[in-house]
C-alpha cells in the first residue's frame, strides 16, 4: 500500500467554550501534522443539536488565532473535503446509513425512551446487544412489512449498529500499544435518529474520518471506550485497510493529582481551564480566560506541551518551532498528567525575562497610559529593564513600579516606624544638600558621593539608605536606591526627599 500523506483533524463539538485540555489535543494533533509534513484538518462535530452553544465555534478558532495554532482545511479554512461542519453533511451520512442496513451490518429499532428504561429496569447492567436484541422492537424480531408500515406510518426509530458477538477488536494506539476488547462487551450503538435525521456522533465521526483521509487519530483518553466501536465501523465499511492509527492523550488530573481536572478546580484555585474569557450565553456567567489573565500564548503552549509528554531531556523551554521537532507521540504517557498550574505561572515568567525590554515596554505602556501617567516609551523601558524579573505577568508591574512614575502619596506607617528615625531628618537634609550640589546626577556619580559623605560623617549606610527609600519609594521595598534617584532625576529626588522630610515627622507624632 501506498505511503498516505499524514492528515490529522481536531474535532470539537461546540457545545460550550474549549477547554485547555481540549487546547492540548489541538496541540499535539498540530506538532504531528507539522513534523510529518502534513495536514491539520479543523472540523466541527455538531450533530448533537440539543448540546449545540452558539458563539462556541467562533470562540474556538479565536483561540487557535491567539494560540498560533494553524489549520490547513476545515471550517473558515476551506479545503478539498468540505464541508466541514457536520451539520451540513447530512445527505452524506444518510448514504452511508442505508449501505448498512442494506448489508445486515445495522438494523432499525423502533423501541421508545419508555420501553428501554424499563428494560434497564428488568434487567441489571442491561445492554442492547447480541443477547438482549431478539427481546426488543426492531427489524430483525418484526417482519419487514410490519417495519415498512411503522416508518411510513411516521413511527420515529433509530438505526444500531450490529455488532457480532465473540470477535476479538484490536486497536492500534500509538501511546498504548495494541489494546484488545471482546466484542461482547459492546452495545449496538445508535447510529442515526429518525427524529432528527441526523446521525450520532459516532457514524459520522467514522465516515468523516474515511472521507477526510484522516491518517491518525489523536484525541482525548474519553474517547478510548469509543476506539473498538470506531475499528469495527471502519471494518463493516469495508475501509480496513485504511484504518487510522489511534493516540489516546492521558487525562489532565488535578493540580493535587487525584480525579479529572474540571472548572471548579480552577475556581478554588484561582487559575484558568480556558484559553480566553467565556461569556456563556445562557447563564451570563463569565469564566476566566489565559488570554485575558494575562498569559503569553507561547508561555501557554509549552506548559500544555509538556502536560503528557516530555522529550526526555533536562530542557523545558520550547518554541513552537522547536516543539515541533522535538515531540514524540510514542513518548506520551499513559499515566494521566497532573495539572501544575504553578508551573503555567512560572512558564509565564520566564517568557517575560526572554523577551526584550522594548517588548514588554509595549505591553505596559498602555497600562501607565491608563493610570494617568503620560511617560515616553523610552522610560518605561528603563524600568522594565530594572523591574521586569520581579514579575510573572506584565500587569503586575504597575503596583511595583508605579513610584517612578508618582511620587508617594503616603508613607507605609510601618516603615516610618521601623526605618525613621530621630536622626533621620538631619541625615536626609544633608543628604538633600550633597545631591543639590552635584552637576553630574549619574548612577555611578551619585553612590560614589553619597558613600563618601556616609564614610566621612560615620553614618550607618543601612540607616541613610532605608530612610532615603522610604522618602522616594514611600514603602521599604524597591530595586537600588541609586537606580531610583538617578531615574527620577535631580529635580523630581530632591522634590520627594524635602516632601518627606516635611510630612514624615509629622506621622509619626500623631501616630504616637
Ligand atoms: N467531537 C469529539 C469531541 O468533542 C471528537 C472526538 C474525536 O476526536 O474523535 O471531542
Amino acid at each position: 500500500m501506498a505511503e498516505r500523506k499524514v492528515r490529522v483533524r481536531f474535532a470539537p463539538s461546540p457545545t460550550g467554550p474549549l477547554h485547555i485540555g481540549g487546547v492540548r489535543t489541538a496541540l499535539y494533533n498540530y506538532l504531528f501534522a507539522r513534523q510529518h509534513g502534513g495536514d491539520f484538518v479543523f472540523r466541527i462535530e455538531d450533530t448533537d443539536t440539543n448540546r449545540f452553544v452558539p458563539g462556541a465555534e467562533a470562540y474556538i478558532l479565536e483561540s487557535f488565532k491567539w494560540l498560533g495554532i494553524q489549520f490547513d482545511e476545515g471550517v473558515s479554512f476551506g479545503g478539498e473535503h468540505g464541508p466541514y461542519r457536520q451539520s451540513e453533511r447530512r445527505d452524506i451520512y444518510k448514504k452511508y446509513v442505508k449501505q448498512l442496513l442494506e448489508e445486515g451490518k445495522a438494523y432499525i429499532a423502533f423501541d421508545t425512551p419508555e420501553e428501554l428504561d424499563a428494560k434497564r429496569k428488568e434487567i441489571d447492567n442491561f445492554q442492547y446487544d447480541a443477547h438482549t436484541r431478539t427481546q426488543m422492537r426492531n427489524s430483525l424480531t418484526m417482519s419487514k412489512e410490519e417495519c415498512d408500515q411503522r416508518i411510513a406510518d411516521g413511527e420515529q426509530f433509530v438505526v444500531r449498529f450490529k455488532i457480532e458477538p465473540g470477535v476479538e477488536v484490536h486497536v492500534q494506539d500509538m501511546i498504548r500499544g495494541e489494546v484488545i476488547v471482546k466484542s461482547d462487551i459492546l452495545d449496538d450503538k445508535v447510529l442515526y435518529k429518525s427524529a432528527d435525521e441526523l446521525p450520532t456522533y459516532h457514524l459520522a465521526n467514522i465516515v468523516d474520518d474515511h472521507l477526510m483521509e484522516i491518517t491518525h487519530v489523536i484525541r482525548g483518553e474519553e474517547w478510548l471506550p469509543s476506539a473498538p466501536l470506531h475499528v469495527l465501523l471502519y471494518q463493516a465499511f469495508g475501509w480496513a485497510d485504511t484504518m487510522p492509527l489511534f493516540a489516546h492523550l492521558p487525562l489532565l488530573l488535578k493540580p493535587e493529582g487525584k480525579g479529572k481536572l474540571s472548572k471548579r478546580d480552577g475556581d478554588r484555585l484561582g487559575f484558568p481551564v480556558f484559553p480566553l474569557e467565556w461569556h456563556d450565553p445562557k447563564s451570563g456567567e463569565v469564566s476566566s480566560g489565559y488570554r485575558e489573565s494575562g498569559y503569553f500564548p507561547e508561555a501557554v503552549i509549552n506548559f500544555l506541551a509538556l502536560l503528557g509528554w516530555n522529550p526526555g531531556t533536562d530542557q523545558e523551554l520550547f518554541s513552537l518551532d522547536e516543539l515541533v521537532d522535538a515531540f514524540d507521540i510514542t513518548r506520551c504517557s499513559k499515566a494521566g498528567a497532573k495539572f501544575d498550574y504553578q508551573k503555567g505561572i512560572w512558564f509565564n515568567h520566564e517568557y517575560i525575562l526572554s523577551k526584550s525590554d522594548d517588548e514588554i515596554a509595549e505591553l505596559f505602556a498602555p497600562i501607565v497610559a491608563n493610570n494617568g501617567v503620560d511617560e515616553s516609551l523610552e522610560r518605561i523601558t528603563q524600568v522594565v529593564h530594572m523591574m521586569k524579573d520581579r514579575v510573572d505577568f506584565v500587569k503586575e508591574l504597575w503596583p511595583l513600579c508605579s513610584f517612578f512614575f508618582v511620587a508617594p502619596l503616603e508613607y507605609d506607617p510601618k516603615t516610618v516606624r521601623k526605618r525613621w528615625k530621630d536622626y533621620s531628618v538631619q541625615q536626609m537634609t544633608e543628604l538633600a544638600a550633597l545631591l543639590e550640589s552635584l552637576d553630574d546626577f549619574s548612577l555611578e556619580n551619585q553612590e560614589e558621593k553619597v558613600m563618601k559623605w556616609v564614610e566621612d560623617k560615620g553614618y550607618k549606610l543601612g540607616d541613610v539608605m532605608n530612610a532615603f527609600r522610604l522618602t522616594l519609594v514611600g514603602i521599604g521595598k524597591g530595586p537600588g536606591m541609586f537606580d531610583i534617584s538617578a531615574f527620577l532625576g535631580k529635580e523630581e529626588t530632591l522634590k520627594r526627599l524635602h516632601k518627606a522630610i516635611e510630612v514624615i515627622p509629622t506621622l509619626q507624632s500623631t501616630s504616637e
